[in-house]
């Protein structure tokens, strides 16, 4: 056979990286040895499996495993594994290019975290290029488990690799790491197993340092939780999750029936998708009988658990099903069903145990709970004992469960009430709580734009109707201080109401779909109702932005108009309907917009300002 090597250029990303990493990453320069061994195992995982479902595998008598040499004075690290190795082709793809998706975006972020706090890198998983943080040279030597002949690759991070043929290679691949002159405690012993004891005591293969296996292979989550430490769950964490930080809360949990499962969920300190991070990915991994069979695993958990991390291992499944049709296995699927309840029901429990504790979890993380919420029918009893947000009875920032607003209903009220708003400020000034304030009922305040769906789609919580203050048929008569009702208000006579609402109506034809009186207002002249009962103003407002967003003018549905009959505004406006007819038809106007504005709803600013120095002009004697 002809000797064939081959150079080939990086990518122009993979340049962007390895730039990154060789100038910038250096404080954090231990992952490397982390980085490398994710790799192996992962390689190691990959042949498992495979060897499992198929018969004939190449070298199928080497055992898997991880062997890491160290030449002192050489500066020479060498890390081998037996896993299921790269072909020629694969050499060239995976160690060349960036296999991220919006590897643009990533590289942008990483530069900024590189810069900013080290502690992030981790997040990131640099993979096999973190090798360049500590070497001049990178050799990478691999034979595929399809048992075609090896290859070599070789580069020295500058902007090129060789690829060669390399007869007579084991199945697997060996990387050789030339170390820096300033990295050469890379090829000590003892710095090799600090960082593989802080970093990969969980690789779930052997790890022969120079002939010294020196991890634990032990799948942490078989074993039973008294003899589990703190230290090791948290060690196991880090290890799962690619993290650094400590887990904020952790449920490992066995059951044998109606299925077996192992168990062992996370949840992280800090929500990384806030912090502009993008979509993150899903972090439990799917065992069986502690074989991985799905990495990542986007069929394990509803997509709305996606922040959590850990490992769910099944003895049910059956070892030889392809990831592919893991997506509709009704085992999967009924594994799902039951770990997510479990989930939920922890969360319940930690709430009932520790509330505070939990409004931290909530304000991390609510947000994955109110999408669940608005996503997924199938848990909306559980997810409805997770809700929390502040009312009229809460402490300003403390946000309350609909249970503590339930406990607190007063006789006769059947339904539990919430109005949106931006801040609790604006809120407790706009109309909507008048009659609440008045008769003393608590209304939950929904200051996010998601939290009208969620409750929307909630629709009840232990058989309570979740009702907007915004809708036009709000019955308040049954509910709270009777007495409050009956207090006497001098209000228009009959009469002159029908008049008045009847000139409303015609006036504000083209904007009000009906104009009613108020049984609800205190002090207000008016206020906008939704005739639709499955819509509040703050939904429609999204709906509107997002229309926006793709270039359709949205138009405003129709509303009602509800007028407060006794407010002396109301009363004066009945007379000057019949001494000035074109200004009552313009201070009926200004009512309707002030209506919308005060439900967060738009109006044609130009037409309402110009309308409103008319008035003003009236008002100062022009
Ligand atoms: P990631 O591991 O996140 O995919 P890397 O840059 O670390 O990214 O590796 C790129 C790809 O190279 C891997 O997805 C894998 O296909 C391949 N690879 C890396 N190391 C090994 C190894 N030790 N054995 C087999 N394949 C490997």
């Amino acid at each position: 056979m002809t000797d064939q090597t081959s150079t080939h250029e990086f990518q122009a990303e993979t340049k962007k990286l390895l730039d990154i990493v060789i100038n910038s990453l250096y404080t954090e320069r231990d992952i490397f040895v982390r980085e490398l061994i994710s790799n192996c195992a992962d390689a190691l995982e990959k042949m498992r499996h495979e060897s499992l479902t198929k018969d004939d595998v190449f070298d199928s008598h080497v055992p898997l495993e991880i062997t890491i040499d160290l030449d002192e004075k050489e500066h020479i690290m060498t890390i081998t594994d037996t896993g299921i190795g790269m072909t020629r082709a694969e050499l060239e793809e995976n160690l060349g290019t960036i296999a991220h998706s919006g590897s643009g975006n990533f590289l942008a972020e990483l530069a900024e975290a590189a810069q900013k706090d080290v502690n992030l890198i981790g997040q990131f998983g640099v993979g096999f290029y973190a090798a360049f943080m500590a070497a001049d040279k990178v050799t990478v030597q691999s034979r595929s488990w399809d048992g075609s002949e090896g290859n070599e690759w070789v580069s020295e991070g500058a902007g090129s690799f060789t690829i060669s043929d390399r007869p007579g290679l084991h199945r697997g691949t060996k990387i050789i790491i030339n170390l820096k002159d300033d990295a050469e405690e890379y090829a000590q012993k003892f710095k090799i197993e600090s960082i593989i004891k802080q970093y990969s005591t969980f690789v779930p293969f052997p790890i022969k340092l120079e002939g010294d296996t020196v991890n634990t292979v032990q799948a942490i989550w078989t074993r039973s939780k008294n003899e589990i430490t703190d230290e090791e769950y948290t060690e196991f964490y880090k290890f799962v999750g690619n993290a650094m930080d400590e887990p904020e809360m952790r449920l490992h949990f066995t059951a044998d029936a109606p299925l077996m499962i192992n168990a062992l969920l996370f949840v992280p300190k800090e929500n990384f998708e806030s912090f502009g991070f993008g979509r993150m990915d899903p972090g439990v991994n799917l065992y069986c009988q502690r074989v991985l069979i799905d990495q990542h695993s986007e069929n394990i958990l509803p997509e709305w658990l996606r922040f959590l991390k850990g490992v769910v291992d099944s003895e049910d499944l059956p070892l030889n099903i392809s990831r592919q049709s893991l997506q509709d296995n009704a085992l999967v699927l009924k594994l799902r069903k039951v770990i997510t309840k479990r989930f939920l029901k922890f969360l319940n429990e930690e709430a009932k145990k520790d509330e505070d504790k939990y409004l931290d979890f909530w304000n991390t993380f609510g947000i994955f709970i109110k999408e669940g919420a608005t996503s997924d029918f199938e848990f909306q009893k559980e997810l409805a004992k997770l809700v929390r947000f502040e009312s009229s009875s809460s402490e300003d920032g403390k946000a309350i469960s609909l249970a503590a607003y339930v406990e607190r209903m007063g006789e006769g009220q059947e339904e539990i009430y919430y109005i949106n708003g931006p801040s609790r400020a604006a809120i407790e000034a706009g109309p909507y709580v008048e009659m609440f304030k008045k008769k003393g009922i608590e209304i939950v305040y929904t200051m996010e734009p998601i939290d009208d769906f969620v409750l929307n789609h909630l629709g009840e919580f232990d058989g309570k109707k979740l009702v907007s203050a915004d809708r036009a048929d709000l019955d308040l008569s049954k509910s709270g201080d009777e007495e409050a009702d009956g207090e006497s208000v001098e209000k228009l006579s009959d009469d002159a109401s029908d008049d008045l609402i009847g000139w409303l109506k015609k006036t504000l034809e083209a904007h009000a779909a009906d104009v009613i009186e108020s049984k609800r207002l205190v002090d207000s002249p008016a206020m906008i109702v939704n005739p639709d009962g499955h819509m509040t103003s703050s939904m429609e407002r999204v709906m509107a932005a997002s229309r926006m967003e793709k270039g359709i003018i949205p138009e405003n549905s129709k509303k009602n108009l509800e007028i407060n009959l006794a407010s002396p505004l109301i009363k004066q406006l009945a007379d000057l309907v019949k001494t000035d007819e074109s200004f009552a038809a313009d201070v009926a106007m200004q009512i309707y917009d002030n209506a919308m504005v005060q439900a967060g709803l738009v109006v044609d600013p130009m037409v309402m300002v110009e309308r409103n120095y008319k008035i003003l002009n009236k008002a100062v004697g022009v």
